[in-house]
């Protein structure tokens, strides 16, 4: 697998000279010669073009373009690949073309084999189910180096029977959960022990 540096911007290649915001307003413009700035591509073979003026049109990508445009492809098919592998090996490991391969106990004991093999990946917090049996909240980063795309959260109840529950967030989810365990973390514990 191809290793991707972590430098590299999110916009699209030819995008570097259009500032932002500027796509979506219409300015009117006296008689000009349009200026057209690259806005979207489609595939590696047709460039959308913009004017200030709001004007649009498509035409072929040169040879330098496609180029190019095959280039950033292939960095982001290399970005995905190691941003998801974690998730696609938890995938691969529990489920199959019909869902859960395990549930219950016994999936929750293989995760938390599993999960040593993702030490910088996978984090797994203890929680309880609904029969006051230890439970697990995973959390998967989908990951760049440090840079995160966001995490798949799965919670894997013990005994109640239920298949796994399965969530997604983004970063900037996290400010919620985060607020809530800082109000949690204002209290003292009912039992000491717990
Ligand atoms: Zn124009």
């Amino acid at each position: 697998m191809r290793q991707v540096s972590h430098k590299k911007s999110d916009q699209h290649p030819f995008l570097g000279t259009l500032p932002p915001g500027r796509e979506a307003r219409k300015r009117k413009l006296p008689e000009h010669k349009h200026r057209w700035e690259v806005t979207y591509s489609i595939g590696i073979v047709t460039l959308g073009l913009e004017c200030p003026c709001g004007e649009k049109m498509e035409r072929p990508a040169t040879k330098a373009e496609s180029r190019k445009l095959k280039a950033d492809q292939d960095y982001r098919e290399a970005e995905s690949a190691q941003m998801h592998k974690a998730n696609w090996d938890f995938d691969k490991n529990f489920k199959d073309e019909k869902g859960w391969k395990y549930k219950s106990y016994d999936l929750m004991t293989r995760v938390r084999k599993w999960a040593k093999k993702w030490p910088k990946d996978v984090i797994v917090c203890r929680i309880d189910d609904s029969h006051n049996a230890n439970s697990d909240l995973v959390f998967v980063l989908h990951r760049v180096g440090r840079r995160l795309w966001g995490t798949t959260c799965y919670t894997i109840t013990q005994c109640d029977g239920q298949p796994p529950n399965e969530w997604f967030m983004y970063p900037g989810h996290r400010a919620g959960i985060q607020k809530a365990l800082q109000v949690m973390a204002g209290f003292r514990k009912f039992y000491k022990d717990w």
